[in-house]
């Protein structure tokens, strides 16, 4: 069986900040997540982005490096880890990393661990109708695939599996 993770983003923020994602193209917003158990977390509070922190210039989204120095300051402060989620659009779908995204997270996870040791690292991708994602514990290199989303009022999304699949069928 695949390792898996869970994610309660039921709190009004991430609803909201989801929504939105789902309709927009190459959008990124970042949260903090602290973990309630050994295989799953909680979306706490959004972190803002401001437009210097976000380089979409290219087909790809990502941070600047005062975004990355942004959401690393505002991790740093608490004990809750960082969750990224960005979007695909309406093409989208069905949600996986691209190619771009899984080096961009090859580089940035271990720069990460380095600077927050102790937390994990959640990132998810959006289509209009799907989403995928990868969690990184703590404890461990390779990521888990997050199985599905709890997004309150006993509605639950589930994740397209698609990106955990490519990632560990890749050699790093
Ligand atoms: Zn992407």
């Amino acid at each position: 069986m695949i390792p898996s993770f869970t994610l309660d983003v039921s709190c009004d923020l991430a609803r909201a900040a989801l929504a939105t994602l789902r309709t927009r193209a190459e959008h990124l917003t970042f949260f903090l997540a602290e973990p309630t158990t050994s295989r799953a977390a909680r979306c706490v509070d959004e972190i803002p982005l401001e437009a210097r922190h976000v380089d979409g210039s290219r087909l790809h989204v990502g941070l600047t490096e005062a975004g990355r120095a942004h959401v690393l300051q505002r991790a740093t402060r608490t004990n809750q880890w960082l969750m990224e989620v960005h979007s695909h659009g309406a093409l989208g779908d069905p949600a996986e990393f691209s190619l771009t995204d899984r080096e961009g997270l090859a580089a940035w996870v271990p720069h990460l661990r380095w600077r927050l040791p102790l937390k994990g690292y959640i990132a998810l991708v959006v289509g209009s109708s799907t989403v995928d994602g990868l969690t990184w514990m703590p404890d461990s290199r390779e990521p888990l695939a997050v199985d599905s989303l709890h997004l309150g009022r006993g509605q639950n999304w589930r994740a397209t599996g698609l990106s955990y699949e490519t990632w560990i069928g890749e050699v790093r």
